[in-house]
Parts: C-alpha cells; sequence; structure tokens
C-alpha cells in the first residue's frame, strides 16, 4: 500500500480538511505556504495522466469548495492548483494527488517561474502535428 493509501485509510494520521467516501485532503506535511494542502483520490491512480476524468473533475470541484473557505480563513491573495505526473515533473508520490497552494505574495515559499526559450519553439510542422485530430 502507498503512503497516500495509508492516509486514506487513516493508517498514518494526517491534518485532513475535508473527507467523503471518496476524497480526501490533508494538510502537506512540508507545507510551501500556509493551508499548502493536497487533495486525493481514496482510490490509487498512480499520476493524473492515468486518472480518469470524472475523478479529477470531483478533485477541482472539491478544491474549489477549499478556497471559498480559505478565502475566509486564511485570506491569500491567490491560489496554484497543480500536479505533477513521473518524476521528471517533480512527482515524488507515486498515488495522484492535486496542490491547492494559497499564495499569498511573491516571497512566499514557492518560486514557480515560466521562462520562455527560443530553443522551445516548436517548429510549424511540429505545431500541425502537436493537433488532436
Ligand atoms: P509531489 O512532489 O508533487 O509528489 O508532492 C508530494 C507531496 O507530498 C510533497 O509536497 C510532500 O511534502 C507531501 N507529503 C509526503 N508525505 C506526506 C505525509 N505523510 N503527509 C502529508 N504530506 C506528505
Ligand atoms: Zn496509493
Amino acid at each position: 500500500m502507498c503512503i497516500f493509501c495509508r492516509i486514506a485509510a487513516h493508517d498514518i494520521p494526517s491534518s485532513i480538511v475535508y473527507e467523503d467516501d471518496h476524497y480526501l485532503a490533508f494538510l502537506d506535511i512540508a507545507p510551501v505556504t500556509k493551508g499548502h494542502t493536497l487533495i486525493i483520490p481514496k482510490a490509487h491512480y498512480d499520476d493524473f495522466t492515468m486518472t480518469p476524468g470524472t475523478v479529477i473533475k470531483d478533485i477541482s470541484e472539491i478544491a474549489r469548495k477549499l478556497t471559498k473557505h480559505y478565502d475566509a480563513v486564511l485570506r491569500p491573495n491567490g491560489y496554484n492548483f497543480i500536479s505533477n505526473a513521473k518524476e521528471a515533473a517533480g512527482q515524488s508520490v507515486a498515488h495522484v494527488h492535486f496542490h491547492l497552494i494559497p499564495r499569498y505574495d511573491e516571497m512566499d515559499g514557492l518560486i514557480l517561474t515560466f521562462k520562455g526559450k527560443e530553443k522551445d519553439k516548436l517548429s510549424e510542422a511540429l505545431k500541425i502535428d502537436l493537433k488532436v485530430k
């Protein structure tokens, strides 16, 4: 059983902020900002690329619900909602989870930058190949 399956089964303690029959949201053990939360399905899927769309939809609804609540309690100025799939993307726990990260200012604990590079621009041919037909 993976560590998040064990958390979902209440085998390992966690700071739960939301729970229903199929989903759990709990505070990250190493928060990058105040209120850094993980939302998981209790069923095991390795990452979001392996997770049914209905499950991801439910998780995004829970995230929206939590933001309404956190707005009142923590008063952040914004949120990031992200999921890492596989090691190359920084995934360290192989049970799908979405990070809900309240944001306060640029000096908080999350550094997330999109630095566009010329070398990463696609050729016209590859742009055409990328289109889902
Ligand atoms: P990722 O690197 O995207 O796979 O995120 C995994 C997250 O799980 C990290 O932010 C960890 O701090 C968090 N984490 C690992 N173990 C626990 C735990 N027992 N309770 C709460 N959060 C955890
Ligand atoms: Zn699991």
